[in-house]
């Protein structure tokens, strides 16, 4: 068993226990967690699940991912832009109708949760009606998810370009209708600064002012050609990130994926104003964008953790997203390389994430009165991570060999409130 203390080590216990109950709230939360002998005797009318020969750990937290596209992994192109206008923006076309929309919802739903990730902060598309579809489905589910409908009234093709007023309407309507309904939030999303004209993110920044537990999600400084796009568009600002500064769109729950391009000066804002990064390395590698500085986003303090970016991202596991964190951290030729620890990689996809979210306590952990969403890890889940495994002479060893071997065949269940709603073999 594996989780987070209050000083984020990470703590294990091989005959663990993890006691969980229902609230008067109708949430799932953790009671107990520890060694089985010392929190069994306080629970002594537990009719206990038994997962022997396995680990229960928290559920991943995907701190930035594209539902709509989930038809849109795997998609080479020649960087970022090529790769929006070629594939993106056609795939995302498609969710003006609702009843695509529902399908590709519940398929990207279980996809998560197949992989163990029991919370994530995804774009939908400009189309509302591709965020009320993927909040019913979640919402069906209990889970804790947040979303959001884009926002691109320029640069951006038909089918996909929404009208400045009209989006705003739709922001707000959505945004009063499903923020802290059950389990679900909705984030204010422009995509990208070059997509949105300036009375489109002078709104949303008045809109996070208006309704400050929502969150802001967008990209930044992800490549070259779109850092140099933003200083024409914007030649006032001081750098990509401050243009979004100047409407008011870094605070606390303000989630920028990306964050490669950055100086010193743009670090400190992001640590100031309590935005965090989502580092997206699959993508990163993927799209050839570039490095994001582990060593000086520590230094500055910035907040940080980890995500797919699907379908930029290449996959949906945290297990293949941790190891191109660890890659993208040894790289040392643009920046100073350093080697991440398997807890820390395990961290900024868990409970870090959710720090980031602003939702730590809550999600990503198993400490007592966190929501009661974790998975059932199997070492064994094949030949070579089961002979690994059992070379392994200590944890971090061992939570290497999963972050290096594993993928979704680890993941025996997935628990979310207390039901295990994904499993590879009968519970
Ligand atoms: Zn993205």
């Amino acid at each position: 068993m594996l989780w987070f203390n209050q000083e984020h080590r990470l703590q294990h216990a091989s005959d663990g226990l993890l006691v969980t109950a229902c609230d008067s709230d109708g949430v799932h939360r953790v009671l107990a967690i520890g060694d089985y002998h010392s929190v069994r005797p306080h629970y002594p009318d537990l009719t206990p699940t038994h997962w022997p020969g396995h680990w229960i750990a928290p559920g991943f937290v995907d701190l930035h991912i594209h539902y709509p596209q989930t038809d849109v992994i795997g998609s080479p192109a020649e960087g970022l832009l090529p790769w929006l206008t070629q594939y993106t923006f056609v795939h995302e076309a498609k969710f003006a109708d609702a009843h695509h929309a529902h399908e590709v919802a519940e398929f990207f739903l279980d996809e998560l949760l197949s992989h163990g990730v029991t919370t994530a902060l995804t774009f939908a598309t400009s189309h509302p009606a591709s965020v009320t579809a993927l909040f019913e489905a979640a919402q069906k589910r209990r889970l804790r998810l947040i979303t959001g409908k884009v926002l691109q009234d320029r640069h951006s093709p038909d089918g996909v370009r929404d009208e400045t007023e009209q989006s705003l309407i739709d922001t707000e309507t959505l945004l009063q209708r499903w923020h802290g309904v059950d389990r679900l939030g909705y984030a204010i999303t422009p995509r990208f600064a070059p997509s949105c004209s300036e009375a489109q993110l002078r709104g949303a920044g008045e809109l996070a002012a208006k309704y400050p537990s929502t969150w802001i999600q967008s990209h930044v400084a992800e490549n070259l050609d779109e850092v140099q796009w933003v200083r024409e568009l914007f030649p006032q600002a001081r750098s990509y990130l401050s243009v979004y500064d100047n409407f008011g769109l870094l605070r606390q729950r303000a989630v920028y994926a990306h964050c490669i391009y950055f100086d010193e000066t743009d670090r400190t804002l992001m640590q100031r104003t309590g935005a965090a990064a989502a580092v997206s390395p699959t993508s990163n590698l993927f799209l050839g964008s570039g490095f994001f500085d582990f060593a000086a986003a520590q230094s500055s303090h910035m907040r940080h953790g980890l995500a797919s970016d699907v379908g930029g991202g290449t996959s949906f596991s945290p297990f293949h997203t941790m190891l191109a964190a660890y890659t993208v951290g040894r790289e040392g030729q643009t920046k100073p390389g350093l080697s991440l620890s398997p807890e820390q990689l395990w961290w900024q996809h868990t409970s870090g994430a959710a720090q980031a979210l602003g939702l730590e306590g809550q999600v990503g952990n198993l400490l007592p009165g966190c929501e009661a969403d974790f998975v059932v890890l199997d070492p064994q889940a094949t030949p070579l991570l089961a002979r690994r495994c059992a070379q392994a002479h200590n944890l971090s060893e061992l939570l290497f060999a999963w972050i290096v071997l594993g993928d979704d065949r680890v993941i025996a269940h997935t628990v979310v409130q207390g039901q295990v709603v994904a499993s590879k073999t009968q519970p």
